[in-house]
Parts: C-alpha cells; structure tokens; sequence
C-alpha cells in the first residue's frame, strides 16, 4: 500500500479497496458497499436512527423520481442543483409528457406533502426523517466522501415560527456533533456556513467539520434553517391562533456514507485502517495460534461466546490455510480494535494475549476468565484514545493567523483561523490562490474583530474563520 506520506488519496483509494470496504461500481462515481463497510453505516445508522427518535421525528419514505417541475419551484434551489441532476426521460418504452428528476435531496417533494398534511397550528411541529439513498451527478467523485449516488438520512420538518425553526436547526446539529465525536471519536468544529457555502435554497447553513490526516477539512454533516422559502414555493401555510394564515418556517438535514470516509481519513495509518470500537464490525478478533490451531479452536470458541455474552461484537478468524503472521496483519489493515491469540500454551496457562491496533500498550497476556469483565473499558479506552489523538492532531494543525503568508503556510498543511471581510470576490481570491475555502465560523469561538487577512478590509461575522482545503 502507498504511504499517507506519499500519496495519502493513493492511500485512500487503495485502502477502502484493499479491506474490502467498497468496490467500483460500473458506472464511473459510483460504489458497491460492500459487507464490511455497510456494517459500518449499520451501526452508525441505528445509533443515528435512535437519536433521530428519541428527539421526536418520525420515520417515512418518499418516492425516488421527482417531477422536474417540482424542482423548478425554489429558484436558489434549481439553480444550485441543476449541474447535478439525473434526469429521466424515457419509460415504458415511450418518452414522459414530463422529465423526472432522480431525487438529489427531497426538500421538494416533502415540502408538496407538507402543504397537504399541515392546516392549523395544531399540525406543528411536524417532524419528519427519511432514510433513503440519493443522486448527485457529482464531476470529482470520491469513494464515501463524494459519489453519485449515497446513503443518507435527510431530516425534514415544518414549524409555526423562526425561533422554533432554529431551535430544531440547531438540535440536529447537535445529534451530529455528538455522533461524529462519540461514535466516529471525529472531533468536530459546529459552527455556521459562510453565505457563499450555503446550501441551495436555505437562509442560514450550520455545518460540522472534521480534520483528515493529511489536514484537510471534510464537512461531515450539515443542518439548513430555510425561513420561509420552501415554505413559500410550496404554499406550506397553516392557521395560527388568531385565525391568520401563516407560512411555515422549515428546516432540513443530511448526514452521509461520507460517514465511512471520514472514519477511514480520520484515523488510518500506513498499516491500514484503525476503527473506533463504536463503528467496528469486529471489535475484538480471536487467532487461534500454534502449530495445530484446531486443538484450540474449542476454547476460542468458548471465549468468544463469553465476550459476546459481555456485549461485544467478537469474531473467531477460523480460516486454516492462512497462517496466524498473515491473520494478524490482515486484522491490523482491516482495523479491528483488539486481537486475541490463542495458542495451546496460552490456553495451559489459562490466558490469551492481547494487542490492542494502537497506543502504547505491549501485547500482554490476559487471564481467560477475566476478559469478559475488561474487554468493555479496554474498548473504552481505545475509543477515548482515537478522539483524544484525532483532537490533538487537529490542534497541532491548526493556527491562527494575521497575516498573508502565515495563512497561506497554514493551509497547505492544515486549518487557518483568521479574520475574513466576507466579500465573495475576495474569498474567490484565496481559493484561487491557495485553493482553500471558508469551511466555517465556528460557534464556540470568542468574537473578535479587525482587518481581513487577504485585502485588509474591516471583518465580517465578528469572529474569526476557519479556513482549509476541503474534500
Ligand atoms: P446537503 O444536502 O448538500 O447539505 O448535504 C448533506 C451532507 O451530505 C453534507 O454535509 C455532506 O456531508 C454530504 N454529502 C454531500 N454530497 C455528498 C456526496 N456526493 N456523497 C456523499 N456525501 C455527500
């Protein structure tokens, strides 16, 4: 494999390959997740999707084809997807009286059933999620991180007033930021899309960001306050108290399979994946060792039941035409948290040893009949040690800067925080030079104000920005 000093998209791209994550679909962007990464979106989905309904949404399914018309409704929202469309013209044989449009997010059609089920004030909130998958005729296209078509969940809902539409924007913010650092151990910035990098359609775009190993930013989850646009161009009105007709204030949100790509960028290293034991398919992997592996493979299959007992998703590698050598590495590329061998002289002394995939522990050996009891907290440990590494990588390459060229030193190797006019001519100006874009304007951070970094003009926003190069 090429190392992430070299090539890291190389890297990448033979990586997610290599430990049978996904492969090439035939048509050029798209992908075949294949069994060991759809576990991964599996887990990262019923935790999401349990989120998702303890804060009050409820579940449906939406059609996949889309009449073009509906598109053209929103204007903003036309123009930004337009280049990206899939469109169906053809069916049945015969060509449509009208084209339909392969849904590339589903703001329209929701926003047409929103009209219909929403009357009085009394139907408010509505709460809706879907999961589904989507189309996007994307022109770079990128395994997990930018492919044509993609799993998500898109978040819809519909509200009386703008304070209770924030309220919802920034709570599925929050359901993202808590995934992304407690699942994924991704330690995101939340913070507020610049105008230029809002979403299409919407009045204000809230983001989460995330530092890859090779510094640069991956927008990992994104949650849009619309005002009354969709509203609007969709005649979602309801009867307040006071019997006057009012439009509703909506909201919509997106997390991805980019999901995946960004477990991968986050903490992979030149031996292959490394997964938070959250998002691990396996978390803990059995080797039976020695020169007859059979003789141990009853114990290791008792272990395995026991730790399973304990909660943990344990797998017993009982392949016999590989040797161990080649079952640890292979386990080491594929990412599992922590091996288990078991050799006949292990198993005399009532002990197994363990090797965690990363950190400062030696492998040791560990009594049989204690590992059910400490397996949970070494798992633990593992997933507090990926975020705590990823947080300290992110801080070490991320400065704040003043200048012109301190900034454009700090993203070619990582994430700027500087002051920014908010001129789109001006952020043009820097993406052409440095390639780096406004990713955010991070929440947390204190205000601030002075000159603009590039052209010296007074600051906008009234905190500083973070800047990167961008997936
Ligand atoms: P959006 O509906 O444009 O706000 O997108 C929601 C989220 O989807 C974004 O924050 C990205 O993380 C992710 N995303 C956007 N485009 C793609 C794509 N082509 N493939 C995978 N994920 C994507």
């Amino acid at each position: 494999m090429t190392p992430q000093s070299e090539d890291f998209s190389a890297w990448y791209n033979e990586l997610v390959a290599k430990a049978g994550l996904v492969d090439r679909g035939p048509v050029k962007g798209t992908m075949v997740i294949r069994p060991y990464g759809y576990r991964m979106w599996e887990l990262l989905q019923a935790e999401l999707d349990g989120r998702i309904k303890e804060t009050g949404h409820e579940n449906a399914y939406f059609p996949m084809l889309i009449p073009e018309s509906y598109l053209k409704r929103e204007a903003e929202h036309v123009e930004g997807f337009a280049p990206e469309l899939a469109v169906v013209t053809h069916a049945g044989g015969k060509e449509l009286d009208e084209p339909l449009v392969v849904r590339p997010t589903s703001e329209t059609v929701i926003g047409e059933m929103m009209s219909k089920w929403i009357s009085s004030h009394r139907d408010l909130p509505l709460l809706l999620n879907q999961w589904a998958n989507v189309v996007r005729w994307e022109l770079r296209p990128r395994t997990f991180l930018r492919t044509t078509e993609f799993l998500w969940q898109e978040g819809h809902t519909a509200h009386a007033g703008e304070d209770d539409a924030m309220r919802e924007t920034m709570l599925a913010l929050d359901l993202y930021d808590d995934v992304a650092t407690n699942l994924a151990a991704l330690p995101v910035v939340p913070g507020e899309k610049t105008p230029g990098e809002r979403f299409a359609g919407a009045a204000r775009t809230f983001t989460i960001e995330g530092m890859m190993r090779d510094g640069r930013a991956l927008q990992a989850g994104t949650s849009h306050y619309m005002g009354t646009n969709f509203a609007r161009a969709f005649d979602i009105q309801y009867t307040g108290e006071e019997g006057r007709l009012e439009y509703c204030h909506t909201t919509s949100w997106g997390m991805t399979t980019r999901m995946i790509g960004a477990v991968v960028m986050t903490h992979g290293d030149d031996k292959g994946l490394v997964l938070p034991p959250r998002l691990a398919p396996h978390q803990v992997v059995i080797v039976p060792v020695g020169r007859d592996a059979a003789e141990v493979m009853p114990a290791a299959v008792e272990l395995a039941a026991s730790l399973r007992t304990a909660g943990v998703r344990v797998h017993v590698d009982d392949r016999t035409h590989l040797s161990p050598g080649f079952k640890f590495n292979d386990w080491e590329m594929r990412g599992v948290p922590v091996r288990l061998e078991l050799g006949p002289r292990d198993l005399a002394a009532g002990t197994a040893v363990m090797a965690r995939r990363l950190g400062d522990h030696p492998k040791e050996p560990v009594p049989l009949d204690r590992l059910p009891g400490m397996i949970t907290g070494v798992l633990d440990d593992f997933q507090a040690y990926l975020l705590r590494r990823a947080t300290e990588f992110r801080d070490a390459n991320t400065a704040t800067v003043d200048d012109w060229d301190s900034f454009a030193s700090a993203v070619s190797t990582g994430w700027a925080r500087a002051l920014h006019c908010g001129v789109p001519a001006c952020e043009d100006e820097i993406k052409a030079e440095t390639k780096a874009t406004p990713r955010c304007v991070p929440l947390n951070a204190p205000e601030e104000t002075g000159e603009c970094v590039r052209c010296h003009r007074p600051s906008a926003y009234g905190k500083r920005v973070i800047f990167a190069r961008a997936y």
